[in-house]
């Protein structure tokens, strides 16, 4: 820890952090155009300058990537950085068109605010004016480089978080601007986040062009329902309808969103959804109330269960609904329909999973944080595509392969965005058969005797059992059934147990062919083997489909056989079932 004084506050932060850390600690606000959290410091808008004594000599230093040092006395908001400050401000409203009532970020740019807040009033030095055609081409995005300071944010989102890459600088000088190489569409995620940091109205979010301000906005915050991370979203409303998503940088997902969260949300106004029930007469779909629809369901319902019995009643539920209303199905199918034929759509291959995990670490479920992935130096995707199915953690595995420069290992049947990037290790493998490669890696790392003794004697049983079943999951024989060399598979588990940390990801979401069960079982004995569970970005991480696939197995609704959705499915198509409730 180091001990510093700013504007006379003492304040005390760990080593490595920043001056304008130190200072965030302190409570005290030094202004910045460039800064974000979540990327690397830039320096580029100097307009965090402060005055730091130290030794007896006074400096004049960025505070965004100056470390913080013992002793250090440090002035925020001397006569001399403020001029310091109103004449960066000056420089760069040179070339910003002053057109602010006509800016759609008015009132929510920074620029506008700081001019403002450093009373900067007539330029003493000439306009120089830019022109930039304004690119509407994206579906989302709107790039107005006319407006763009060059502070960065966007580039280095893009480059350093989303490990897209799709944006640059071009050109230098006054026709500096930021776009894809040789200018042509985007051809990315589409996530925004480009559009999220921009601290000006240079890039923004296309829907929101003409309909308001974002101050304007009534603001509410909820959770994403897409898939399982539960990323916070602020929805802003304006005239009773959503206009725009973000999210507070104060979340766990730290204000990231991927574009299923940002700009999937269209569907709550989509024309085709049903907002009245209906009911079949005569061949045809008619709409009723609701009054009509229950009652008729539960004289179906009632007549069925007399008639047929209650075995011949399913019901299917949803891992999108909220705890108390899967608890609710659950008790009703139960108790009233008295059938166990009930399970949700897509639960299958979550359930498989976690009932694996359950007796091996004795929960249900990941037994570690999203965020402890960035710290790892070695992660293992076993058949788990983030990009696909849980972007924002993928931003994870990017930020530890950039930044910590952690080995990342994919196992997959397809090669994806992770399996692309520069140094990572791809494991091509035969589609259902990535539980061998980890049996195959287990194997490795006994022979080889990178086991953890230690905590294997405190938290595991049965390694004798594990030695023996494991015996036909050598290198050679694994290699001839997937094609995999045997070198790959013993670099990779040589990378994955040598590690001081080390986690393994798998995913549902898919729909791709893997053998559930034995892949949970496998990765679960490689973390226990290797003394990873109970670590800090060890252990496993276990992503589910949908928004609350874990809620939906806590609360009942599942089968008590596996697998359960299938057989509903098949046997409603076999017509054994005499009716169901989706
Ligand atoms: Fe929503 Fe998942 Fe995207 Fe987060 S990663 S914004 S929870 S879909």
């Amino acid at each position: 820890m180091v001990t510093l004084t700013i504007d006379g506050v003492e304040v005390t932060v760990e080593r490595g952090a920043t001056i304008l850390e130190a200072a965030k600690k302190a409570g005290i606000r030094i202004p910045t155009l460039c800064h974000d959290k979540r990327l690397i410091p830039y320096g580029a808008c100097r307009l965090c300058v402060v005055e730091v004594t130290a030794r007896g000599r006074t400096r004049t230093m960025p505070a965004c990537f100056n470390p913080a040092r013992d002793g250090m006395e440090v002035a925020t908001h001397t006569p001399k950085l403020i001029e310091a400050r109103r004449l960066q401000l000056m420089l760069l409203l040179r070339s910003h068109p002053l057109l602010c009532p006509s800016c759609d970020a008015a009132g929510s740019c920074e620029l506008q605010n700081l001019v403002h807040e450093y009373e900067v009033g007539e330029l003493p030095f000439p306009r120089e004016n830019r022109y930039f055609h304004v690119d509407n081409e994206s579906p989302f995005i709107r790039f107005n480089m006319n407006l763009c300071i060059k502070c960065g944010m966007c580039v280095r989102i893009c480059d350093e978080v989303q490990g897209e890459r799709e944006l640059s600088f071009i050109n230098r000088g006054m026709v500096c601007e930021v776009s894809t190489d040789f200018g042509r569409p985007l051809g990315c995620e589409l996530c925004g986040q480009c559009a999220s940091v921009c601290p000006v109205g240079a890039i923004c979010s296309k829907w929101l062009v003409g309909t308001g301000r974002l101050f304007e906005l009534k603001r509410t915050d909820t959770t994403c329902s897409f898939c399982s991370l539960g990323c916070r979203l602020t929805l802003g409303e304006k005239d009773g309808k959503v206009v725009y998503v973000s999210s507070p940088p104060q979340s766990p997902n730290e204000g990231n969103l991927c574009v299923k969260g940002r700009y999937g949300w269209p569907y709550i106004y989509a024309e085709e959804r049903l907002t009245k029930p209906l009911i079949r007469k005569n061949g045809a779909l008619v709409e009723t109330d609701w009054n009509e629809a229950l009652s008729f369901v539960a004289d179906r319902l009632k007549t069925l269960k007399s008639t047929r019995g209650a075995t011949k009643l399913a019901a299917l539920g949803s891992a999108r609904l909220t705890n108390e209303e899967a608890y609710v199905l659950n008790r009703f199918v139960r108790t009233v329909m008295e059938t166990p034929n009930l399970d949700h759509a897509g639960g299958y291959t979550y359930h498989a999973l976690t009932e694996a995990l359950w007796p091996m670490l004795g929960y249900p479920a990941s037994p570690n944080s999203i965020r402890e992935i960035r710290r790892a130096e070695v992660i293992v995707l076993l058949g788990a595509d983030l990009n696909e199915t849980h972007p924002v953690a993928k931003n994870e595995v990017i930020q530890a392969h950039g930044r910590n420069r952690a080995q990342v290992i994919v196992v997959d049947s397809v090669q994806t965005k992770l399996s692309g990037r520069l140094g990572t290790m791809f494991l091509p493998v035969p589609p259902g058969s990535e539980h061998l490669i980890a049996y195959a890696m287990l194997k490795w790392i006994i022979s080889q005797e990178l086991f953890d003794k230690k905590a294997l004697d405190l938290k595991a049983e049965g390694f004798d059992d594990l030695v023996v079943s494991l015996e036909d999951y050598t290198t050679e024989r694994v290699a001839k059934i997937t094609g995999v060399e045997p070198e790959l598979i013993a670099k990779a588990a040589k990378a994955y147990a040598e590690a001081g940390k080390a986690t393994i990801v798998l995913t549902t979401g898919m729909n791709r062919l893997v053998n559930d069960v034995d892949l949970a079982r496998a990765a679960a004995n490689l973390a226990l083997v290797t003394g990873r569970v109970g670590r800090e970005s060890g252990g496993l991480h276990v992503f589910s489909e949908k928004a609350n696939s874990q809620g939906a197995l806590d609360m009942g609704l599942a089968p008590d056989l596996l697998p359960g959705f299938h057989r509903i499915e098949d046997e409603a198509a076999r017509a054994k079932f005499s009716g169901a409730w989706d």
